[in-house]
C-alpha cells in the first residue's frame, strides 16, 4: 500500500536502510500536499525508492516508521504486531497465574513506535506517544481484545499527558473497551493495587521486576531503605526475602498511601514495614549513619532532555554520595537511573564520583538494566533507558 508521499533529501535515506525507525524533519525534501499530523505516509528516497510506511507528525521526529516495505497499516497489521509482542512475553514466562503484570508493547522495541501497552490483570493500559497511534487507538484496542487466552478484557486509554500538546488532539483518559473490574495485579506472586487512573505513567513500574527479584535475594536479615518507593515495589520483595525491617520513603503522600495499602494486601499487620512521606535528600541528610544496610535509590528521571544532562549528573552524584556516606561497612546500594538522556557510562561515572567523594571502598556487584519485556530494537539503541548498579560498600 502506498500512502501520501514523504520524499527525503539526497543521502538521508541511510538510517532507514539500517532500519532505524525515525525520520527527522531535517531529512525531508518534500511532503505531498494535504499531509496532516497523524497521517499514514510512505517514505521515498530522493531517487524515488520506497523506504517504508509510517506515521507522520510535526516535530523533530517527523515520521515513525511502522514497516520497511509497502505493507498496509490496517487492523491486520496491528493484530499481527500485537500477537508477535504477546508471543514474546509468553516465551519469556511472564504470562502466569502468579504474574499478570507486564509490558506488552514497548514502542520501537516491539516495532510499534509511539505505542506503550502495559497489562495489569486483564486490563491493558494503553499510551499513545504519537498522533498516528492516537488515531489508531480503537483499532489497536480491538486487536488487544483478540489476543489469545482472553489476556485483555478492558482497555484503558491514557494519553492526556503523552501526546504533543500542539497537535490539539484533546485525548481523554478513559476506558475504550470494557470498564473497571479489578485494580489488583500480581507480579511474581506479590499483589499490587495499580492506580492507572491517577498514578504515574501507566500506574506501575513494571520495568523493575527483575531488579526487585535480585533485591529479594539479598534482603535476608537486612535493614532496608526503599527510597523513591512509589507503590512500594522493592519493599515487598525485601519483606518476602526476610528483611529485618523495611522503610519506604517517597515525597508523594499518595504514593505512601498506595504503599501502605499494598503492605496490607501482601503482609497484613507486618510491623517490619513503615512508610514515610518525605523528600529524599532531607531524609538521607537526617537519618542516622548505619541505620540501614541496604539502600535502594530509584529516583524519577533527573534529565528528561539532553539539555538537562549536566544538572542531572550532579544530582545523581549528590544523591548517591548521601547514601554511600550513611551505609555501614558491608552495606549494599541498589542505585538506578531511568533518564534516557543519561547513558550507562555517564551514570556509572556519577556514581563513581560519589564513591570517591565519600572515600569508601566500593565494588560493583551487578550492572542492571531493563527487563526483557522492555526489549531494545537493535536498530534503535535509544530504546535503552534503565540503568542500575548494585554496589558493595566497605
Ligand atoms: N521505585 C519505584 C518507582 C520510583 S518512581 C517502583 O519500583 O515502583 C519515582 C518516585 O520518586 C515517584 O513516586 C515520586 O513521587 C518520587 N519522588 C520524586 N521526587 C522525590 C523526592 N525529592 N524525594 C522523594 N521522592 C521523590
Amino acid at each position: 500500500m502506498i500512502y501520501k508521499r514523504v520524499t527525503l533529501l539526497r543521502g538521508k535515506e541511510e538510517s532507514l536502510g539500517r532500519f532505524h525507525p525515525w525520520v527527522f524533519s531535517g531529512a525531508i525534501a518534500r511532503l505531498d500536499e494535504g499531509i496532516v499530523e497523524g497521517d499514514l505516509v510512505s517514505v521515498f528516497s530522493s531517487r524515488g525508492d520506497l523506504l517504508g510506511n509510517g506515521h507522520y507528525q510535526i516535530g523533530s521526529i517527523a515520521v515513525r516508521m511502522l514497516t520497511f516495505d509497502d505493507q498496509a497499516i490496517d487492523t491486520a497489521f496491528y493484530a499481527a504486531r500485537l500477537t508477535n509482542a504477546y508471543r514474546l512475553r509468553e516465551a519469556l514466562g511472564l504470562v502466569r497465574d502468579d504474574n499478570n503484570a507486564f509490558r506488552l508493547v514497548h514502542g520501537e522495541g516491539d516495532f510499534l513506535p509511539g505505542l506503550i501497552v502495559d497489562i495489569y490483570a486483564g486490563t491493558a493500559v494503553m499510551q499513545a506517544h504519537s498522533p498516528g497511534m492516537h488515531y489508531a487507538r480503537h483499532e489497536i484496542a480491538q486487536a488487544l481484545t483478540q489476543l489469545p487466552d482472553g489476556l485483555v478484557r478492558n482497555v484503558y486509554y491514557k494519553s492526556e499527558t503523552t501526546l504533543p500538546y500542539m497537535a490539539h488532539l484533546d485525548p481523554v483518559n478513559d476506558y475504550i473497551v470494557g470498564r473497571y473490574d479489578t485494580d489488583v495485579a500480581m507480579e511474581n506472586g506479590l499483589k499490587f493495587h495499580v492506580d492507572w487512573l491517577k498514578g504515574q505513567k501507566t500506574g506501575f513500574f513494571v520495568d523493575q521486576r527483575e531488579n526487585r527479584s535480585l533485591l529479594e535475594h539479598y534482603a535476608a536479615g537486612r535493614r532496608v531503605l526503599n527510597m523513591f518507593c512509589y507503590t512500594g515495589g522493592f519493599s515487598f520483595y525485601a519483606m518476602r526475602g526476610g528483611a529485618a525491617l523495611v522503610h519506604s520513603v517517597d515525597s508523594s503522600a499518595k504514593a505512601i498511601k498506595l504503599t501502605d495499602d499494598n503492605v496490607e494486601l501482601n503482609f497484613p499487620g507486618d510491623t517490619r514495614h513503615k512508610a514515610v512521606a518525605e523528600d529524599a535528600f532531607k531524609y538521607l541528610d537526617n537519618m542516622e549513619s548505619g541505620a540501614y544496610d541496604l539502600i535502594i535509590l530509584d529516583p524519577p528521571a533527573f534529565a528528561k532532555h539532553k539539555s538537562a544532562l549536566r544538572n542531572a549528573l550532579m544530582g545523581y552524584r549528590k544523591l548517591n554520595a548521601k547514601a554511600i556516606d550513611k551505609l555501614p561497612a558491608g552495606g549494599l546500594l541498589f542505585t538506578f537511573s531511568c533518564s534516557q538522556a543519561v547513558n550507562k557510562e555517564q551514570f556509572r561515572l556519577a556514581v563513581f564520583s560519589a564513591a570517591a567523594q565519600c572515600r569508601r571502598r566500593v565494588r560493583i556487584l551487578h550492572q542492571l538494566t531493563q527487563p526483557a519485556d522492555h526489549p531494545i530494537n537493535i536498530y534503535h539503541p535509544e530504546g535503552e533507558y534503565l540503568k542500575g548498579l548494585v554496589l558493595y560498600v566497605e
